[in-house]
């Protein structure tokens, strides 16, 4: 037992649009995820969303019936024991999104495929995301069948099978497919049950530097605050190694452009860590997993509005190098996934491609392709390391479609 809450591993909610993910997100953490208010209006999630939960299991009962998120077990008055706090990192279905889907995966642990059984499978996302999930290498999959409340039992049986089959030769081929409703929150204990098993909490070497990964950036002042009570700015994001502490002095790259001498560059930026939330808490020092603000010194100016979205930052001298152009060894999907599928051509010169890399995305134009490699010239520079996986897509019929998966070299 512990009654640690800071999150410690990252599960991706991947999937159709209104299959449920957000839902079921609300479901185990009592939070709903789409809070930007112009997700709000469009009613998707249009940035990654996070929210934490904790898992937790009532002393008497056995599992899986006593897995639950409850605080009290049913009778309401013994506590429950927590057994770990996930984050959820809730991707967005909507089709033109698959860019911020593939930059939340750069930082998932593992995955929940959600699933309705009201539709056939598979709709066109739920087979585009797992396709990513492949790619980026991501195989600790629990599969949720989602509103059987809304179909009968030979529905439900029909599209349990319909699931079977679709995962067959994919990454989630062993994947356990667990009926559920999040609605009306059936199954949950069954659900946990299955993400406790399938997606463990990676082994982390606490010496590592630290390396976040920055997914969002923010001026969290009010309009007229004055200088003397103005805040830092606020970076988001994730640790995949190492440990950060306030006080400690970080570095971001690729940093900031500036003008020198009509000549611009990209310099990294340096600050000191002011503050540290995780799992909602300010605590002394962040662990990977879950979402992390770190509150720094930086003027606010340079982190509003998700400015330092898709930078990297830890300690000075430990960072990637920053690359305005690289060359990348290719692997090309056969034919593009989705609706309209077509087989994947061939990548030419001075082609543009939309690729992301650890949280960020950049455009590039093609300066060289041959046989498996090619090399771009980045419109903005990206902060990666060698080997790092790059997720390549393709201007298609109006909109960035994945075509294959790149590796960086030096
Ligand atoms: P997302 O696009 O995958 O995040 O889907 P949402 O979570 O936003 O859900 C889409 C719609 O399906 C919403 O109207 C939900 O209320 C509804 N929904 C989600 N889960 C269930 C369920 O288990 N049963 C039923 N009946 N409706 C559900
Ligand atoms: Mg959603």
């Amino acid at each position: 037992m512990t009654t640690n809450t800071q999150p410690e591993v990252n599960i991706g909610l991947v999937g159709h649009v209104d299959h449920g993910k957000t839902t079921l997100v609300q479901a185990l953490s009592g939070e709903w995820t789409d809070q930007h208010s112009e997700e709000m209006k469009r009613g998707i999630s249009i940035r990654l969303g996070y929210a934490d939960a904790t898992f937790r299991q009532c002393p008497e009962g056995e599992v899986p019936d006593a897995y639950t998120v409850e605080e009290t077990c049913g009778d309401h008055d013994t506590e429950t024991d927590v057994l770990r706090t996930v984050s959820f990192v809730d991707a967005p279905g909507h089709e033109t999104l698959m860019a911020t889907m593939l930059s939340g995966a750069a930082i998932m642990d593992g995955a929940v495929l959600v699933v309705s059984a009201n539709e056939d499978v598979p709709q066109a996302q739920t087979e585009e995301h797992l396709m990513a999930l492949d790619i980026i290498g991501i195989d600790n999959i629990v599969v949720a069948q989602n509103k059987i409340d809304l179909v009968d039992a030979e529905q439900a049986r029909e599209s349990y099978e319909q699931i079977q089959e679709f995962v067959e030769g994919t990454v989630a081929e062993d994947a356990p497919i667990v009926p559920i409703s999040a609605g009306q929150g059936v199954n949950m204990d069954l659900l946990i049950d299955a993400v406790e098993r399938e997606i463990p909490t990676p082994d982390r070497d606490p010496d590592a530097d630290a390396e976040m990964l920055v997914a969002r950036s923010f001026d969290i002042n009010r309009p007229g605050t004055t200088w003397d009570s103005l805040l830092g700015g606020v970076l988001g994001g994730s640790l995949v190694r190492g440990e950060l502490e306030a006080d400690d002095e970080i570095q971001l790259r690729p940093g900031r452009e500036v003008d020198e001498g009509g000549q611009t560059e990209w310099q990294p930026v340096e600050t000191t860590v002011r503050s540290l939330q995780a799992g909602g808490d300010t605590v002394e020092t962040a662990t990977p997993g879950g979402l992390l603000g770190v509150g720094t010194g930086l003027d606010p100016s340079i982190t509003k509005g998700d400015a330092l979205a898709g930078q990297v930052a830890g300690p000075p001298g430990s960072l990637p190098p920053t690359h305005e152009q690289f060359t990348m060894d290719v692997d090309l999907l056969d034919r593009i996934v989705g609706e309209n599928a077509g087989e994947v051509e061939e990548i030419s010169t001075g082609e543009p491609l939309m690729m992301t890399i650890g949280t960020a995305t950049t455009v590039g134009s093609v300066t060289s392709a041959r046989g498996g490699e090619a090399e771009v010239a980045l419109q903005r520079p990206v902060c990666a390391r060698e080997g790092a996986k790059i997720a390549i897509n393709r201007r298609l019929g109006g909109r960035w479609r994945l075509i294959g998966i790149g590796t960086l070299r030096e």
